[in-house]
């Protein structure tokens, strides 16, 4: 049996390169090229602190046993709904894992306070802080994920709610203090302490409109890094430390991207509803809407030079990825330079257009981003958009009196031609009109973008 100075010394060292691991993994999951390897060195260094932890805990024979019997039935559930869920459910996914990682957090400060062992007020202060913010941070993400999934339809609002929620609020952080400096520490008063913090989570998420969940989840995310991060300097120890607070560091990037590339301020997310602080709201477009046949617009592409495609949600939804990129390879074979634009917030989560092309075998080289591909469209014979409407919205740049002025767009009305793929005249997720596709040079290609593009696949066959 090595001594317990020499355990603690490996049960650090082992720390540290959990902690190199993951962020190696972090650093390698910035680009798609080594995203997966990034995720495999992340999990490595989660494993390798798991199993150290488990070593050198010196918990009792039934602990042992019941935190591998936790880890087994947590491992299976997440091993098998990660095999199957399909990419357009990935926020709500995020949703639910993240909201575990906070609820753990609180959990480890529930027992710390719960105890009521002898701690200093440092210590006490660490649990409760973090324990505050990983149960919002659950109750949260929960309501995040009943909102993504549907199961809860409605935006919960009412007049002074926000005073409610700053009661609820300072009601939480009262029985806090008392819980820190044992004014009134008992069972009850902890217990209390949680239940107002829940419920806040609760409060605080359900009056924000489905659609901006997947900023608040990645809020949440964040939430939840600090609150580990919190728990870590409880428990002494420094992988959870050093996890927490490059989770938290990372999601809080997550958080201002996504809040700038929509062009909106995390507190105009978190407290009014999309658009409602546009003075005049859309202007409506005027103009109609030109359709094409899909062997016309297959005829188009196929004689083109350039073509940029902007993929969109309706994509993801249609799962039409694969089909996009056989036809890309159609017309890469005939000579016409292919590109994808991404935009930072097209589809439901950053990335997930990146993915989904990634998946369907697209090679990296030819999906550029916004800064990268703007400046392009004006050369391009055809803008070909599946499935995306907000992202490529001229009123964004143009119309001051638009909810969406502001945020950057793909210039696709820059383009000579636009082929624009949706099912009807259905808007996008801000619900309003886009002016793109009025343009004289826009002609829409109506129907689902699987059905769509596999048309379009025979129509630039037949073309010659
Ligand atoms: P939008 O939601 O603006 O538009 C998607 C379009 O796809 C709709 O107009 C719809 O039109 C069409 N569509 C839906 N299903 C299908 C289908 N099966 N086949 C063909 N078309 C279909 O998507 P964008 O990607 O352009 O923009 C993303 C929006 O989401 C932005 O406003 C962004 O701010 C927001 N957002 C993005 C986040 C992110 O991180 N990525 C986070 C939060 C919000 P129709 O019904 O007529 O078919």
């Amino acid at each position: 049996m090595p001594s317990a100075s020499t355990v603690q010394t490996l049960t650090q060292l082992s720390y540290l390169i959990a902690a190199a691991l993951f962020i190696l993994g972090l650093k390698r999951m910035s680009s798609p090229v080594t995203a997966v390897s990034g995720v495999r060195w992340a999990g490595l260094g989660m494993l390798l602190a798991t199993l150290v932890t488990l070593a050198f805990m010196g918990a009792s024979p039934l602990n042992l046993v019941l935190v591998i019997a936790a880890i087994a039935i947590g491992g299976i559930v997440a091993w098998v709904s990660g095999k199957r869920v399909a990419m357009t459910d990935m926020p709500q996914m995020i949703a639910l894992y993240n909201g575990m990682g906070g609820g753990a957090a609180a959990a480890i400060a529930a027992v710390e306070l719960y105890s009521g062992n002898e701690h200093n007020i440092v210590h006490l202060t660490m649990a409760s802080v973090g324990g505050f913010i990983g149960a919002v941070s659950f109750s949260g993400s929960l309501i995040a994920f009943g909102k993504l999934q549907g199961l809860i339809t409605k935006s919960v609002r009412f007049g002074g709610q926000k005073f409610l929620n700053l009661a609820i609020l300072l009601v939480t952080v009262a029985l806090g203090v008392m819980v820190v400096t044992g004014t009134h520490s008992g069972p009850t008063v902890v217990c209390a302490f949680f239940a107002f913090a829940l419920l806040l989570g609760v409060a605080m998420t359900l009056p924000i409109g489905g659609a901006d969940m997947p900023v608040v989840i990645s809020l949440y995310n964040a939430l939840t890094g600090l609150a580990v991060g919190f728990e870590g300097f409880v428990l002494d120890n420094a992988a959870m430390i050093i996890a927490g607070t490059v989770v938290g560091a990372a999601g809080t990037l997550l958080t201002q991207l996504m809040a700038k590339a929509m062009n909106r301020s995390l507190s105009n997310v978190l407290f009014s509803n999309f658009g409602e602080t546009s003075s005049a709201g859309s202007a409506s477009v005027t103009g109609t809407q030109k359709a094409i046949e899909a062997s016309d617009a297959g005829v188009m592409l196929a004689y083109s030079q350039k073509v940029i495609i902007v993929p969109g949600y309706g994509l993801a939804v249609a799962q039409a990825q694969h089909k996009v990129w056989e036809l890309a390879q159609l017309l890469i074979d005939r000579g016409v330079q292919v590109r994808f634009a991404i935009h930072p917030v097209a589809g439901r989560m950053p990335g997930h257009m990146n993915v989904l092309l990634a998946e369907a075998g697209v090679p990296y080289e030819l999906i550029s981003d916004l800064d990268e591909i703007n400046a392009e469209f004006e050369t391009a014979d055809v803008a070909l958009i599946i499935g995306a409407n907000d992202v490529v919205n001229p009123d964004a740049r143009t119309n001051k009196g638009s909810p969406i002025y502001g945020m950057p767009i793909l210039n696709a009305d820059k383009a000579k031609n636009v082929i624009v793929i949706k099912r009807g005249q259905g808007t996008g997720f801000s619900g309003i009109d886009n002016a793109l596709f009025v343009l004289d040079q826009t002609r829409m290609l109506y129907g689902d973008a699987q059905a769509a593009v596999s048309q379009l696949i025979q129509a630039v066959k037949a073309a010659g």
